[in-house]
């Protein structure tokens, strides 16, 4: 088993044996959520890793579907028991990969994808050279904007936080091994698939 890492900061590189390790981050709005959820209907072999969180469930989100959704206290026992492979604060709120579930299909072969945030991406590509890094991006920030208004799930004030933030992630695309505009859904969407089954 891999020496990994539990806190943010500088990791020691692994290789990853058989399957491979995906990363999928953009700014929030950009539609990540609705990316993955397609991609996951019409590719059922993915394994996408469900995130514990202690940000509050949206309408209609489920829990152990969406995310796990859990207390501050309870993710920060996570945190020290080590059961993250990766985890950071944004927007207010705790994000964490559970660690063994991603390892053991990756391990049998499984081709598994993380959507999560840049500091969580910094994290993975640093224990993980080999695991491929996509970046999302909005084809313009008012268009970002309108999406994330457009979804009509977040406050005035987790809207503010996410466009602050959303400035510094798409200045950091270029640390990505691809960026994809998602303009129009289908060819984004298209060009994910190329990228992960060819
Ligand atoms: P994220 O997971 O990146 O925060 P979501 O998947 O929740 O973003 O998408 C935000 C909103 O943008 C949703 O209402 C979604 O339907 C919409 N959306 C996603 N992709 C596109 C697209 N290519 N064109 C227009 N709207 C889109
Ligand atoms: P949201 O609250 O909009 O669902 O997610 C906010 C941000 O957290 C998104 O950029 C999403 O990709 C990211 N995120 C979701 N799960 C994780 C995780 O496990 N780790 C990290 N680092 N980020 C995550």
């Amino acid at each position: 088993m891999p020496v990994l890492p539990i806190h943010n900061g500088a990791n020691t590189p692994e290789n990853l044996p058989l399957g491979k390790l995906i990363v999928l981050t953009g700014p929030s709005g950009v539609g990540k959520g609705t990316l993955m959820q397609t991609l996951l209907q019409r590719h059922p072999e993915l394994y996408y890793s469900v995130s514990v969180t202690t940000r509050s469930p949206r309408t209609g989100e489920i829990n152990g579907k969406n995310y796990d959704f859990t207390s501050r206290s309870q993710f920060e026992q996570l945190v020290a028991q080590g059961e993250f492979l990766e985890w950071a604060e944004f927007a207010g709120n705790y994000y964490g990969t559970p660690r063994a579930a991603v390892l053991e299909h990756i391990q049998s072969g499984t081709l598994v994808v993380l959507e999560i945030e840049l500091e969580g991406a910094r994290q993975i590509r640093a224990s993980y050279p080999n695991a491929l890094s996509i970046f999302i991006l909005p084809p313009s920030f008012s268009e970002l904007e309108k999406r994330i208004r457009g979804r009509g799930q977040d406050s005035e004030e987790a809207i503010a936080r996410r466009l602050g933030r959303a400035l510094e992630e798409i200045q950091a695309a270029d640390e990505f091994d691809i960026q994809i505009v998602n303009d129009d859904f289908e060819t984004a969407l298209h060009e994910i698939e190329t990228i992960l089954f060819t």
